[in-house]
């Protein structure tokens, strides 16, 4: 496999040049473990999970009542038992017979429809009455065996990434785990003379790394696992050997800083000894410069990040994930994107995509509006903050006029 990466050069790409290159930074997605039910929360299955029952097992009640085959002669219904949740009827109900059943219990063989308590009245021991028998439908208030899920069927695919419900699916299948991909282990620094971490003295011209924060949200978000470097320092032999056991350690090495053009280079030498780099210039806003390739024999893949806060997140969540993804098993994964109208005037430029960040909503007609929020320096981190979305502007714009339609790429949506 080959990089074309490296053979970019200073052109500038379009985001969806850089993001097909980068689908060949990784090959197979990592090992595939087995793991148990309680720890598969944000994990990404490995294979396809069929149904070995049938869920629910049984044709059960729906709602408490009675069960009976219907249509019956109403008025001399002969109550001859009852069906509580996790017993059963021993023996298959006859023409004009019903049993009382409670939510969830198993249908008696012979019937198949419930009629609500509240239609009903008990004359007397072994008799039921039904009122409004003209409502009753055959097969009402009945779940049918494998109505959710059929003894067979696929319940979940290959590359499904586990939340709530699927944990709650594979559960209900009687599984006590699954096979899913490792999580990736991935290392992280920040680079920059000027970086500070939180709690030290921040010097005249210093500044809070915000960055390794903030990918770290985002990494454990997705279910990695971060080992995180610090903040390197000046210093390239120390860069050097940094570089060379993150890149043993992790399945992927992020760095953010250091990557531009006209930056002291030391970044970019240590990298070059490490590693097979390319230095893309995108054209997009924020993030354009960014640097990726390989480091070290085992060819981990690397992402060189653009230093302010605003354009590492941008980069991360267009450029890493995608490779993050595939690395998961989620070779296909796409940003989930919505359409709605721009509340306000948006100012982006012909040539580059704009990633404006936005808030949206949805008013009386069902439309969806999205607005800006506030400031959109790449350095305006509460813009970030305040953002529920991602406002994507094509390069073919130059600027979007109030009411007219744009793409939304929803912020904090890692399922
Ligand atoms: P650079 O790409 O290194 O020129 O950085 C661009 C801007 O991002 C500069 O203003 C840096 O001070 C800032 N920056 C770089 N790394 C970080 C970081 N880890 N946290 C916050 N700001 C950063
Ligand atoms: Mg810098």
């Amino acid at each position: 496999m080959t990089l074309s990466c490296f053979d970019l050069g200073e052109r500038m790409l379009s985001v969806a040049e850089a993001q097909r290159h980068l689908a060949g930074l990784v090959g197979e997605p990592l090992a595939i473990e087995a793991c148990p039910l309680a720890e598969l929360s944000g994990r990404v299955l490995a294979e396809a999970v069929h149904s070995p029952i049938d869920v629910p097992q049984n044709t059960n009640a729906a709602m408490d009542g009675i069960a009976l085959a219907w249509p019956q002669p109403v008025a001399a219904l002969a109550l001859v038992g009852r069906v509580l949740a996790g017993g059963r009827f021993d023996r298959p109900l006859a023409a004009g017979e019903a049993v009382t059943i409670t939510t969830g219990a198993p249908l008696p063989k012979g019937a198949d429809t419930v009629i609500m308590q509240e239609q009903l009245a008990f004359p007397g021991a072994g008799q039921v009455q039904v009122s409004r028998p003209e409502t009753v439908r055959r097969g009402q208030h009945v779940r049918r065996a494998g109505e959710d899920v059929a003894r067979g069927s696929l319940a979940l695919a290959a590359g499904t990434r586990l939340g709530a419900a699927q944990l709650g699916l594979l559960a209900s299948l009687g599984l006590t785990g699954a096979r899913v991909h490792r999580r990736p282990r991935v290392a992280i620094f920040s680079s920059g003379d000027e970086v500070t971490a939180p709690g030290a003295p921040l010097s005249a011209a210093g500044i809070y790394d915000a960055n390794r924060y903030s990918l770290r949200g985002l990494l454990q978000a997705l279910g990695c696992r971060v080992i995180d470097l610090g903040i390197l320092p000046d210093d390239r032999e120390t860069i050097i050997g940094a570089l060379r056991q993150a890149a043993q350690d992790a399945d992927m090495v992020i760095t953010s800083g250091g990557v531009s053009v006209g930056q002291a280079d030391w970044i970019k030498a240590a990298l070059a000894e490490v590693g097979e780099l390319g230095f893309w210039r995108i054209a997009m806003r924020p993030g354009r410069p960014l640097a990726c390739g390989w480091l070290g024999e085992g060819r981990t893949p690397f992402f060189g990040l653009p230093g302010n806060p605003v354009a590492v997140m941008v980069t991360f969540l267009q450029f890493v994930q995608p490779v993050l993804r595939r690395l998961m098993g989620q070779p296909e994964w796409q940003p989930r994107r919505l359409t709605a109208l721009a509340a306000e005037p948006l100012a982006s430029r012909v040539g580059r995509v704009d990633y404006l960040r936005g808030t949206y909503h949805s008013d009386r007609e069902g439309r969806l509006w999205v607005r800006p929020t506030g400031r959109q320096g790449s350095g305006i981190l509460t813009s970030m903050v305040l953002a529920d979305c991602l406002i994507e502007v094509d390069a073919d714009r130059q600027g979007v006029a109030e009411g007219e339609p744009v793409t939304l790429q929803l912020l904090n949506d890692f399922s």
